[in-house]
């Protein structure tokens, strides 16, 4: 017995070992302890054990010999197996830093240091922007005449997108700009996006990778101070042209050039390049004054130096000098913004026309990769969460003004379910977008992150925009003036395609490069492995790859301990309804981190062929970011309860979503075995988390049926309005008169002993009045609602179509 209660102490020792990442030295001081022990015990002590000890404990703290006989030999296999990475690549991995990511692969995420975090506000300044131009702005859209009958916005909104400086919202005020934060960047092209995507995208353009940020960035003192307040004003309308026939999602191989030559310029004979370019899909384009394009650059005469391939560069083409072709323009599935090719042939341009001129030569990749690890991370979010405020604002209205076999559709649980991924999903992306913006005007560059909040904001749009679709049936199809959905439907694919087209982020950044760039370990793994001093490398190496061993073992004590324990003795902040998720996310932070080590470990380069793998690894990532951002969205608002549901329905979809991931991980593992004993250690009692429940999911459905601050909170900056014949007043308008009606209605029922139904409904109002059910008032108010609710469910029919 004694026996068993020493070997359970042991093992509980070196568990606490391992759970808390203890030094070699405290492994080998603990296990002589334990050997000291059983000899004292037993009056024998264990001379075989205590020699392999000795041996190992000299072998493994002494680190010149440790690198002698055992890391030296590692580096080299470690180079052997190591990802060949492409230049490309290594400056995709620079570019920006890590924030609260690195935190999660970490396997023991600090929520204090999350929540301490100032909560995300916008300016007085800003809010008054979006409480005055941008909400003049929206109020003036007409969509359907934006994307039916003029292919392009209104001559009125092009001016008040130049007097507003809609252009400049991420241009200083020094140059004439609005200099806003990334906050109210992001909540500005949200907004505009719930009435007119074709609006927002033209906004979002030049305020996202584009001349703009380039010249904020690299641009010289000259061209910042000609450029960027035209560019504010929008007297220069610009466009960026990486893509062509032969360039999409690897934009690194443009066959574009330009050749160093001289030429002349406004009549004056000057170095620069010939330039030739075929780009298309390039938004803006066709209206543009200045033409960002990106080529690579040639010397062959020499005429810089000795080299010839000089590498990818980056310049500002005024659209009037000859050569350039612009004005023609595709038809982005009938979205109006201005989208084009635009193609160069032998363009001379001084080398004043290089951003940041000739010391940026060759830099183009990098600026680009810098520019899009913030850029990434506000424009298509803030698109995708608008398109879920909008949805939830807009579909929980219809559903329940339209009533089928007389109940709002809104009621039953299959349009329940709908209603509360839209409410959820909404939630959570508006969660992300703040954090992340919060994140960017502390000064961070978080690229994974900004990769995690394209994908998943897009794709939550996708997924709300379908939803709301089929909770509106036909009177989402059905196009013209009165439908405030389809369009914004009919251009999902295009925020799922641009800035990293979706499958390519989720299959190959996400964790590709996340993994590389948040580990806390494997950078300066590869680091060491590449450098060319191999004394500076074995120690570095040596350094990175024994702390990387340590971590390894203690998220796997984690994984385990906390899988047993259900992680109820994880510390955790947040209140008693909100804490559990902190530990389940602690827990599956340890999983995620102890698996991905292994993945890496067994896969080693080879993991950037395992796509489908890597992508489960980055849907935990992601979906770890996305519940933390919930939560702390939940903390900055004050713990309101009236969120809760939509919490809670965040918090479970993201665990499930985690699990579901990791799932398919350890099924798919490429060793079996392997796969099979993480499993043990992952989840040990099986599978701990389910869907959002149906209870949870009425709850969040009922918060987007009714008005309330909780409904408004979820919904703040969608596009609404009291005027009830705008297509989205209307609905509001609906709303509420169908709720104020129904008290009314019940009472007419009850007095009547008859049921209201639409054949009988103004029958039964007037008998009610009759019967003295109503009085006058009451009675007009039912006669409004049925034309208000019939006003409400009405689509567009036209007498002719375009083209009959
Ligand atoms: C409306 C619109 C506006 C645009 N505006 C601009 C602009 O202003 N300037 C500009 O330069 N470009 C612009 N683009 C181009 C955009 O950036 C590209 O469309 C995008 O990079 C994808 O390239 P592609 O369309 O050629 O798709 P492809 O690269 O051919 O990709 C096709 C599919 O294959 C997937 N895929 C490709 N490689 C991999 C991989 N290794 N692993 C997994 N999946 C992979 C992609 O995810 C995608 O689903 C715009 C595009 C659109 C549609």
């Amino acid at each position: 017995m004694s026996g068993l209660i020493f070997a359970l102490v042991v093992i509980a020792v070196l568990w606490a070992l391992a759970y808390f990442a203890a030094p070699l030295l405290a492994w080998t001081v603990a296990i002589g302890v334990a050997l000291w022990a059983y000899g004292f015990h037993y009056h024998s002590p264990p001379v075989v054990a205590w020699a392999v000890l000795v041996v190992l404990a000299v072998l493994l703290n002494w680190r010149p010999l440790r690198r002698l006989l055992i890391t030296n030999h590692l580096l080299v296999w470690f180079r052997k197996v190591l990802p060949p990475i492409s230049e490309t690549e290594r400056i995709a991995i620079d570019a920006g830093n890590t924030w609260w990511d690195a935190d999660l692969f970490t396997g023991r995420p600090d929520w204090k240091k999350l929540l301490a975090t100032p909560a995300p506000a916008l300016s007085d300044e800003e809010q008054a922007f979006l409480d005055g131009p941008v909400e003049e702005f929206c109020r003036s859209l007409d969509d359907w005449q934006i994307t039916h009958e003029l292919f392009d916005l209104p001559p009125a909104a092009w001016e008040q997108i130049r007097k507003h400086r809609f252009f400049g919202m991420i241009i200083p005020k020094q140059y004439g700009g609005h200099g806003f934060s990334a906050l109210a960047h992001s909540t500005v092209v949200m907004k505009i996006g719930t009435r007119s995507t074709s609006a927002a995208v033209t906004v979002m353009v030049p305020n996202s990778l584009g001349p703009g940020e380039l010249l904020l960035h690299y641009g010289t003192d000259e061209q910042k101070s000609y450029y960027l307040p035209r560019l504010a004003r929008a007297e220069e309308i610009p466009c960026f042209a990486l893509t062509g026939p032969y360039v999409g999602s690897d934009a690194g191989a443009l066959p574009d050039n330009g050749i160093v030559c001289k030429g002349m310029y406004q009549g004056k004979e000057t170095l620069g390049f010939r330039v030739s370019w075929d780009k298309r899909y390039i938004t803006l384009a066709p209206v543009a004054t200045l033409l960002g394009v990106a080529f690579k650059a040639y010397d062959p005469d020499h005429l810089l130096g000795d080299k010839e391939d000089l590498g990818i560069t980056l310049a500002l083409i005024p659209t009037n000098l000859p050569g350039v072709e612009i004005g023609r323009r595709h038809n982005p599935l009938n979205s109006a913004f201005m989208n084009g090719p635009t193609r160069g042939k032998d363009v001379f341009i001084p080398f004043d026309c290089l951003i940041g001129g000739t010391q940026y030569i060759g830099q183009g990749w990098r600026m680009l990769m810098n520019c899009l690890a913030v850029g990434r991370a506000i424009s298509l979010p803030a698109l995708g969460t608008g398109a879920g405020k909008h949805a939830s604002r807009v579909t929980g209205a219809y559903a329940q003004v339209r009533k089928q076999f007389r109940v709002s559709i809104g009621k039953f649980e299959g349009v329940e379910e709908a209603l509360a991924r839209i409410g959820g999903m909404t939630y959570r992306m508006d969660a992300a977008r703040r954090l992340t913006a919060g994140a960017l005007d502390r000064g961070e560059k978080p690229s994974v992150l900004s990769a995690i909040l394209k994908y998943h904001c897009t794709e939550g749009m996708r997924q709300v925009l379908g939803d709301a679709m089929d909770v509106h049936g036909g009177r989402g199809v059905m196009m013209g003036p009165r439908n405030y959905l389809a369009r914004g439907y009919q251009a999902v694919p295009v925020s799922i395609t641009v800035e990293g087209a979706n499958i390519l982020t989720r299959s190959m950044i996400i964790f590709g490069q996340g993994a590389i760039r948040a580990h806390p370990y494997l950078l300066k793994e590869m680091e060491a492995a590449s450098s060319e001093d191999h004394a500076k490398a074995a120690v570095d190496f040596d350094r990175a790859l024994f702390a990387h061993v340590g971590f390894t073992i203690s998220n796997a004590a984690r994984s385990l301990f906390l899988g047993l324990t259900g992680a109820v003795f994880s510390p955790a902040p947040g209140d008693a309804a909100t804490r559990r998720y902190y530990r389940q996310l602690s827990r599956m932070s340890a999983a995620f981190t102890f698996t991905a080590d292994v993945g890496l470990l067994m896969l080693g380069g080879e993991m950037k062929r395992r796509e489908k793998l890597s992508a489960r690894y980055g849907d935990m990532l992601s979906h770890l970011y996305l519940a933390s951002a919930v939560l702390k969205q939940y903390e900055d608002h004050g713990r309101p309860p009236a969120d809760l549901p939509l919490v809670e329905w965040a918090c479970q979809d993201s665990l499930y979503a985690m699990q579901q991931a990791l799932e398919g991980i350890l099924r798919n593992f490429p060793a079996r075995t392997v796969g099979w004993l993480m499993r043990l250690l992952v989840l040990p009692l099986g599978r701990p988390y389910a869907p959002p429940g149906d209870r949870l999911g009425h709850h969040v459905a009922k918060l987007l049926l009714e008005p309330s601050d909780a409904r408004d909170r979820l919904t703040r900056y969608a596009f609404t309005s009291a005027d009830p014949k705008d297509p989205v007043g209307r609905m509001e308008h609906a709303l509420k008169q169908t709720l104020a009606a129904e008290p009314v209605e019940e009472k007419l029922q009850q007095g009547l002993k008859k049921r209201l139904a639409p054949a009988n409904y103004l029958k039964l109002v007037d008998e009610g009045e009759k019967k003295s059910v109503l009085d006058a008032r009451e009675a007009a108010l039912l006669r409004e609602t049925y034309a208000v609710a019939r006003d409400a469910i009405d689509v567009d029919e036209f007498g002719k179509l375009r083209g009959e």
